[in-house]
């Protein structure tokens, strides 16, 4: 078979893909939402190509002692066996050093057949030393150094990886945050064809930024990546050095990757209406955009539901403006939907852990990264009120599940706090928290659960999907008014907010809210008032999973970020642009991930 993956307009860039469940090529919704895009991107036909790292030892399992310790272990896993090599090579220098770079392929084919190919760069070749042989093993493992050198490999080697794979006329290089900022520096080099970095005019940077989109996803500048000017000079040398501090690249003698990307690009967004406030605050010299993050409908919907959209709405899958139209979709299917998807998940969690959960219970969800300003613990800010309800307004249990960073303290200890509650409420409200969360456990809680709790401090979350991947389920979200919920939420009807948008986050006020909303809304909805509680599920289907879905917001990528000094082109007459006569690439067979 002729698989012909020319001519792509635009390379997207992430440090993390999550591709596929058996592919531990992601930490967490970043990675989530990288491979959403080029799912969405795959099902609309749009002819573009993803970029990452192989991470040959993944992220990491997580293990959980009876109080919580977490202790991490290499993710194993076989990239031979589900990878296609291309046999093409590039390189890169790091530390002097010339390092040699490899891509495997994974393609993503989208509903209609449509395919995009995925580049995952791997330095563990013979010829490169060992450390460098390393470089493409571990996500966000190692020092600064590694880091630095890790993000050179995807930058960089990116770069020219998707020349060598014939890539040659990009209109289009969109990072998906700053880790791959150093492509900026690579597009400039060889758009300067080995004139000096002196000689950089100001045309050279126009070009540079006509080429490139930016996608900060950061709240709070401790979040960007920084590496002081001697590691900088040490791993880029004075060449590379030279053509970054001409582009303006290092702030002081710091390289911050988000300014880097800011700097290089002519198009920059944050991830929903919110962030992008908040991101032109941080920067007030850049002009920000906004586009808000979605989920990949097929992706995050479960089996049962998935059956109920084919039935009613079989245009969904190519076309998800069709879930709008689940308000014509009974309750009681919902309901029968609904009840399936939580059995699964109980049946799994009986499997797993050995907990029977009681299927008739008020089911709570919260699972994430344990970052500690998502405050996993919020929920139990007040036990003894929590145990009351549980006695007094109705019965109700709690799953949790989420990674800490190996390095990340606070958010460790805070696992350790989920646990500790655990024990202390057991006779009246069980808890569980799920070991080594990912993409296949966010699938069966995200649609298995009756409430998706969400309680980050304000406004430290950019967007968030979770919800989103609930709302696809006719799972309502109970959240702190941040990122895509800001948007997403209609009080009584797709959900409830905890504290209120209009008036600043006060903890103990947005505890009181927690707990009152639960005892006199929707514990009461639930068990009282079983059509209205099916209604408001109803309505995050329909309102909420309609919107919050990656076509969308790629749909919104492409008109005003790719698209964006093309007026009034279309998809074609991009194509027609980008059309040269280019070096063949080496055909494979086509693995889908599409399910
Ligand atoms: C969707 C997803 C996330 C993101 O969750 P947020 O609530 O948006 O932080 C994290 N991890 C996994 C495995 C996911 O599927």
């Amino acid at each position: 078979m002729t698989l012909n993956l020319h001519p792509r307009f635009a390379a997207y860039f992430s440090m993390e893909i999550a591709l596929e469940p058996a592919m531990p090529t992601y930490a967490g919704g970043l990675g989530i939402l990288a491979g959403d895009t080029l799912r969405a991107a795959a099902d609309m036909g749009l002819p573009i190509v993803g970029i990452t790292l192989l991470h040959r030892k993944g992220y990491f399992e997580q293990h959980l002692d009876a109080t919580g310790n977490q202790t991490e272990s290499p993710s194993v896993w076989s990239p031979e066996a589900v990878l296609q090599p291309t046999g093409v090579r590039a390189k890169v220098r790091i530390d002097g050093r010339t390092v040699q770079i490899r891509a495997w392929q994974y393609l993503i084919r989208g509903v209609g057949g449509h395919v995009i190919p995925v580049y995952l760069l791997d330095t563990a070749l013979p010829e490169n030393s060992p450390f460098d042989q390393a470089l493409t093993d571990q996500l966000y493992g190692g020092d600064e150094h590694y880091r630095l050198c890790q993000e050179v490999v995807l930058g960089i080697g990116g770069v020219e990886m998707l020349h060598e794979l014939g890539h040659h006329h990009l209109l289009t290089y969109h990072m998906n945050e700053g880790h791959s900022s150093l492509l900026t520096l690579a597009i400039l080099d060889r758009h300067l064809q080995g004139r000096p970095a002196e000689q950089v005019t100001a045309e050279d940077l126009a070009f540079l930024h006509k080429k490139c989109v930016f996608t900060t996803h950061t709240p709070v500048p401790a979040g960007f990546d920084q590496f002081p000017g001697d590691l900088v000079r040490q791993v880029l040398g004075p060449e590379r050095l030279a053509t970054l501090e001409r582009m303006n690249g290092l702030s002081g003698d710091v390289l911050n990757m988000t300014y880097l990307g800011l700097r290089g690009s002519h198009y920059i967004n944050g991830v929903a209406m919110q962030h992008g406030e908040v991101s032109r605050g941080m920067f007030p010299e850049y002009p920000i955009h906004a586009i808000t993050n979605g989920v990949h409908a097929a992706t995050w919907t479960s089996p049962a539901f998935q059956q109920l959209y084919d039935k009613h709405i079989p245009e969904w899958r190519r076309d998800n403006n069709y879930l709008r139209y689940a308000i014509g979709i009974t309750l009681g299917e919902i309901h029968a939907a609904h009840e399936h998807a939580k059995r699964a998940l109980l049946d799994t969690i009986k499997e797993k852990t050995g907990v029977a959960l009681d299927p008739a219970i008020f089911t709570i969800g919260f699972a994430r990264r344990a970052a500690t300003y998502k405050r996993a613990d919020f929920l139990f800010s007040d036990i003894d009120r929590l145990k009351w309800m549980a006695r007094h307004v109705g019965p109700f249990q709690v799953i949790y599940g989420g990674k800490a960073h190996p390095r990340d303290e606070p958010a460790k200890n805070m696992i350790r706090r989920v646990f500790e509650v655990m024990a202390t409420v057991k006779e009246l409200v069980r808890v569980v928290y799920v070991e080594n969360y990912e993409m296949r456990w966010a699938q069966l809680l995200t649609s298995g659960v009756d409430l998706w709790l969400n309680t980050p401090q304000r406004p430290h979350e950019a967007s968030g999907t979770s919800g989103m991947k609930a709302a696809l389920n006719g799972v309502p979200s109970f959240s702190v008014p941040d990122g895509w919920w800001i948007e997403g939420h209609v009080e009584s009807a797709t959900g409830w907010d905890i504290g209120h948008e209009e008036v600043p986050d006060v903890p103990t006020e947005e505890i009181a809210s927690l707990y009152d909303k639960l005892e006199h809304r929707i514990l009461p909805m639930f068990y009282g008032r079983q059509r209205s509680y099916l209604e408001v599920m109803r309505h995050a289907i329909a309102l909420n999973g309609s919107f919050f879905n990656a076509q969308r917001m790629m749909a919104q990528y492409v008109m005003n970020a790719y698209f964006s000094g093309r007026p009034g082109m279309s998809v074609q007459q991009i194509l027609e642009e980008v059309r040269r006569p280019e070096a063949p690439v080496p055909e494979s067979p086509i693995r889908s991930a599409a399910n």
